[in-house]
């Protein structure tokens, strides 16, 4: 499922391909995955586009925005005007043609994701149950770790995952930043010392940060643009046999997720 960085990854390049393009028509495949609310107030200019978590947010001229979720399998492909490409028509749920001949689609596989039009009041309600930004310059060690003294006695992956807590971060990068931290991944989080728990905060922030530079991960089958992220490449324990040291990962569950650790290495 894409987290932080595959998001990120995939807004940075609609904004070099559709940002301050005007959409003047959508045509929609399967109103499950595009609402019929993307077509209020055509023709308008995308005048910005930004992430919130795992959401993708266009800002319209037209005082409204369309949020796009991506789940796990949604992707979006872009278009130039006259390419022969056609890729872009399997699992089509939705065109959004451009002022300069281009377009973009939408396309989902499980129909879990999808875009809908929004107005400046609901999306502050979409987003104010959302927690922070870790990689905002206002996301300080300080910060992060007030919100875990707010749990005494949880485990540490459960809350990194906690969206109302920390925004985009999933399975994949909770487990690798907590390998990176040398932090066993059931860890009630009193039992962290402070130096473990600023370690935690640099490489949980470290990780996302590579990631993003890496277009993000490609476990199954997320796909940005341009192509395929390359994180994977540099995964220490997600779905791994062996952790870095060649010691042997061992794989738990935990509340329902897979979670992969050293237990040499996270203690
Ligand atoms: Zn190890």
């Amino acid at each position: 499922m894409p987290e932080l960085p595959e998001v990120e990854t995939v807004v940075r390049q609609l904004r070099t391909t559709v940002c301050f393009k005007t959409i003047e028509k959508v045509v929609i495949k399967d109103p499950k995955v595009i609402s019929h609310s993307v077509k209020k107030g055509l023709p308008a200019r995308i005048i910005d586009i930004m992430r919130r978590g795992k959401s993708i947010v266009f800002t319209l001229d037209t005082n409204s925005y369309l949020v796009a979720h991506l789940r796990m399998t949604g992707h979006f492909h872009y278009v130039p005007q006259g390419s022969k490409v056609n890729s872009y028509q399997k699992y089509l749920s939705g065109t959004f043609h451009l002022d300069d001949g281009s377009f973009f689609t939408f396309n989902e596989i499980r129909r879990f994701g999808g875009i809908k039009n929004v107005s400046a009041k609901e999306l502050e309600n979409t987003f104010s149950q959302l927690g922070y930004e870790p990689l905002a310059a206002s996301f300080t060690f300080t910060l992060f770790d007030s919100l875990l003294q707010r749990f005494p006695s949880a485990v540490i992956k459960t809350k990194l995952m906690d969206q109302s807590l920390i925004a985009g971060i999933g399975n994949i990068y909770a487990q690798e930043a907590l390998y990176r931290a040398g932090i066993d991944p059931r860890t009630q989080i009193e039992d962290i010392n402070t130096s473990k728990r600023e370690k935690l905060y640099q490489e949980l922030r470290d990780v996302l940060t590579l990631a993003i530079e890496r277009n993000g991960t490609t476990i199954q089958n997320f796909s940005h643009i341009d192509g395929k992220g390359e994180f994977q490449d540099l995964l220490s324990v997600y779905q791994k046999d062996r952790c870095p040291k060649s010691h042997p990962i061992r794989k738990i569950n935990q509340s329902g997720r897979g979670t992969y650790y050293c237990p040499r290495c996270q203690r």
